[in-house]
């Protein structure tokens, strides 16, 4: 019997697809007066990756100049997102199911609270960490490990609910819960899990 869900936010509880050409507009523009520095291929992928992971991992993997992170960056940290957003389907089923639920999320804490806000989900938690690197070096890990000792969870009694191998799955992975990937695309079959799905609904089946 699960007691606990621990939650990721961007691609797992909304699309980030569906706020991102709003979002990341000036941050893309930004991106454009660097082009000429930059291979092509390689900004592409870079533009794709910004929609799916924190900013600073995509900046170093691509090898940014120094000057696009850093502005981008200080764009990121002001940034908030103000328009109405759309859970995905299933969540309205998940936050019914009547255990505690954790959203751990990485992510800038002011835009991260923006989106939690518009989502109208802040009352489905009992707690909300946000994990911006800008603020501390604490990781996602560290927050599920708090959250387990504090509450004194048997490891079996969590399941991660989450989108991405590199992040909460990969934590998750090293603490040796169990994890739900969710991934509506297919887009990771190779990855280690205990569950994986399409839809968010499926969770349910996993909680007993
Ligand atoms: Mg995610």
């Amino acid at each position: 019997m699960k007691k606990a869900l621990f939650l990721d936010l961007d691609n797992t509880i909304y699309p980030v697809s569906s706020i991102s050409e709003y979002l990341f507009k000036p941050l893309y523009d930004l991106i454009d007066e660097f082009k000429n520095e930059m291979d092509k291929e390689v900004l592409k992928n870079a533009i794709y990756q910004i929609s799916r992971r924190p900013f600073h991992y995509v900046a170093d993997e691509f090898h940014f100049p120094l000057v696009l992170k850093n502005r981008g960056i200080e764009l990121l940290r002001n940034m908030s997102y103000g328009m109405p957003m759309k859970a995905y389907e299933g969540y309205d089923l998940l936050k019914s199911i009547p255990i505690n639920k954790f959203l751990i999320t990485t992510g800038f804490s002011k835009l991260q609270w923006s989106k939690v806000e518009m989502l109208g989900i802040k009352d489905d938690f009992n707690e909300i960490h946000i994990v911006d690197l800008e603020i501390s070096t604490k990781t996602k890990k560290d927050v599920f490990n708090d959250i387990i000792t504090r509450f004194n969870y048997k490891i079996e009694e969590i399941l991660v609910v989450g989108d991405d191998p590199e992040s909460e799955i990969k934590a998750a992975n090293e603490l040796g819960l169990q994890t739900f990937l969710f991934d509506p695309d297919d887009k990771h079959p190779n990855t280690m899990v205990t569950y994986r799905h399409n839809h968010l609904k499926n969770i349910l089946n996993y909680i007993n």
